[in-house]
């Protein structure tokens, strides 16, 4: 009796040595059973036969069906790697769930049928897309607070205006590979009308009133993803390339600062004071 002992308990080492790792079983459990089975089902066929009693034991007695066997105490080795199987299918089933539920990599936009009317001085904006507050290739940036995201009353505009906006940050980092995400700072309030700031004193733009303006953060020279303070932050071929996609995209106008050597097509890129940290993209009605 104590011989065979030992060497189940040595079988059960065996098996939990092989852990994960599918390994041969001692030749005495090979002979039994193994074709057809799993690397799991495998030990636990062995573990099974190892509870109930060994070779030469009837095996009809399943484990928890009838009375144990004699020789093997209700085994730790065995409730060991019972629970060391379920800990495994938990973590599997954990990971799917995870893999499922995690967020999609792009935010998700609700597309609406914008309008806007009026002007972009004095409009509004109907049905108003948000922006989303992130993603994989931009961010939003609140000039106030000079910190991200921008909360979500200052990032609405038309879905076109929305539209244009993600694709330029994409075409952008994927032409810019290593380039910080585009920084967005105000679109317009979801209704449009006066953009005043969290200090209503005066306004804070004297458009961005009907979903069609977009201010757009210069690339930094140092990569950091917050706006420049001055022009010299301002990495000047990243901002040139920005400027020519929204011209690109259909942009009416894009007006870019005083200090900054931006070009483009003079109809469309213009220059106006107070842009020398960000390009500002209006798109026609
Ligand atoms: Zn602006």
């Amino acid at each position: 009796m104590s011989p065979r002992i030992a060497i189940d308990e040595g079988a059960q080492r065996a098996v939990l040595r092989a852990g994960s790792r599918p390994r041969p079983l001692p030749p005495y459990r090979v002979r039994r059973r193994t074709a057809g089975f799993t690397a799991l089902g495998t030990m636990l066929a062995a573990l099974t036969a190892i509870a109930v009693g060994g070779p030469g034991v009837p095996t009809s007695a399943a484990p928890g069906a009838g009375p144990r066997s004699p020789y093997v105490r209700p085994s730790a080795a065995e409730s060991e790697l019972a629970s060391t199987a379920r800990e495994r299918r938990r973590a599997e089933e954990k990971t799917a769930r995870a893999t499922i539920t995690s967020p999609p990599r792009y935010p998700r936009v609700v597309w609406r049928k914008s309008r806007a009317t009026g002007r972009p001085s004095a409009g509004a904006l109907t049905k108003a897309t948000k922006l989303p507050a992130e993603g994989p290739h931009f961010l939003t940036w609140d000039p106030e607070r000079r910190s991200t995201p921008s909360p979500a009353w200052r990032r609405y505009g038309t879905d076109r205006l929305v539209r244009v906006i993600l694709r330029v940050a994409d075409d952008y980092a994927r032409a810019n590979p290593g380039a910080p995400r585009l920084t967005i700072g105000d679109l317009s309030r979801r209704r449009g009308g006066r953009f005043a700031g969290r200090h209503r004193a005066s306004p804070l733009h004297a458009s961005h009133q009907n979903g069609l303006d977009a201010d757009i953060y210069y690339p930094r020279r140092d990569r950091r993803e917050r706006a420049p303070l001055t022009v010299r932050h301002v990495d000047v071929r990243l901002s040139q390339d920005l400027v020519d996609r929204f011209v690109r995209a259909g942009a009416q106008f894009v007006f870019v600062g005083l200090s900054t050597p931006l070009t483009g097509p003079g109809r469309v890129v213009q220059r106006m004071a107070r842009h020398n940290d960000h390009l500002h993209v209006r798109l026609s009605r």
